[in-house]
């Protein structure tokens, strides 16, 4: 299991509680709001943490980059993928990676 797994389950064993205590002490470390890609609909939104909550539920986007691969919590959270905003979660991206190889 990698890091980012494990991390899964910890958060997916948690009481609701507990389980958004952990994802606000992740959004101390998101740098989506520098990010060019990130527009004012998602600030309005205060929308962070793309990688673990999925993509943005409303707000539109247009592909400007993406600074994922320079956050802290790549390493810290074992992340592989980017444009979570647009694309979805790590756990999103994993499963699409993992149908497109099984077809
Ligand atoms: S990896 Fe990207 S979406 Fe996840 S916390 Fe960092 S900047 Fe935000
Ligand atoms: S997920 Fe990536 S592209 Fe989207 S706002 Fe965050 S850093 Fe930018």
């Amino acid at each position: 299991m990698d890091t980012f797994e494990e991390f899964s389950q910890k958060l997916a064993s948690m009481e609701a509680k507990g389980r958004g205590r952990m994802i606000a002490e992740q959004k101390d470390h998101c740098v989506c709001s520098g990010c060019p890609t990130y527009n004012e609909c998602m600030r309005e939104k205060s929308e962070l943490c793309y990688c673990i909550l999925g993509r943005s539920p409303t707000c539109a986007f247009e592909k400007k980059g993406c600074i994922c691969p320079i956050c802290p919590l790549k390493m810290t959270l074992g992340l592989s993928r980017s444009y979570y905003c647009i694309k979805g979660s790590e756990q999103e991206q994993r499963v699409h990676t993992h149908l497109k190889k099984d077809t």
